[in-house]
């Protein structure tokens, strides 16, 4: 016969399913349209690229419609991530792009933080524009933080009349590349201006 702490470690004792999913809090998930361990195409050198889920800015001609759903794609632990990137000796840092990423700020800034320490830099694609999100930052400790953790900020919405394929990494000549640290210049500097490409404006914070 069982006795009372037995019966009553029985009572309460977790499911293996159950603890899985409480060792992942939800506020430590993120929510990704995808994820790609190796690309030369989102920021300078060989990058470990995030894509959020979810986008506000809905602009036309976009080539990521599938990311603008708020609750599409698929939950990811904080933990995943990292050690998905910790799997990739030849990446030089990670790249957020979307989707927007500012929309899950808060979590982004802790994997940005951790890849700092682990040596990598930082690359964000927003669809905002930098003066707006330092304004959105008063009001936003993740949006702070993030803002605090980019090196390379790559700024503004998609506009298919400035649609540009010969520039690197941006999508239309509005878009801007801008260092927000030091790291942040040394990315800037490989990245290559085209002397009859069109004029994308650079510009270093630090
Ligand atoms: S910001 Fe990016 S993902 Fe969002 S609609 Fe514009 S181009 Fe698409």
């Amino acid at each position: 016969m069982l006795d009372y702490w037995e019966r009553r470690e029985r009572l309460f004792r977790k499911s293996p399913e159950k603890e899985k999913q409480e060792e992942i809090r939800p506020d430590q998930q993120i929510r990704l349209a995808s994820m790609i361990e190796e690309s030369i195409v989102d920021g300078p050198g060989m990058r470990f690229v995030l894509f959020t889920q979810g986008c506000p800015h809905r602009c036309p001609g976009c080539h990521n419609p599938q990311t603008h759903a708020l609750n599409g794609g698929t939950m990811v632990s904080f933990e995943r991530v990292l050690e998905r990137y910790d799997r990739q000796p030849h990446v030089r840092g990670i790249t957020f792009s979307g989707g927007e990423p500012f929309l899950q700020a808060g979590l982004l800034a802790k994997v940005a933080e951790a890849v700092h320490q682990r040596g990598g830099d930082v690359v964000v694609y927003t669809g905002y524009q930098l003066e707006r999100l330092q304004e959105l930052a008063k009001g936003n400790a993740g949006i702070l933080a993030l803002l605090g953790e980019t090196d390379l900020l790559i700024d503004g919405r998609f506009v298919q009349e400035k649609r540009c394929l010969e520039a690197p990494f941006v999508g239309s000549s509005n878009q801007r590349l801008l260092a927000l640290s030091l790291l942040g210049n040394l990315l800037l500097n490989d990245i290559p201006v085209l002397p009859n490409g069109p004029a994308i404006e650079r510009v270093t914070y630090c």
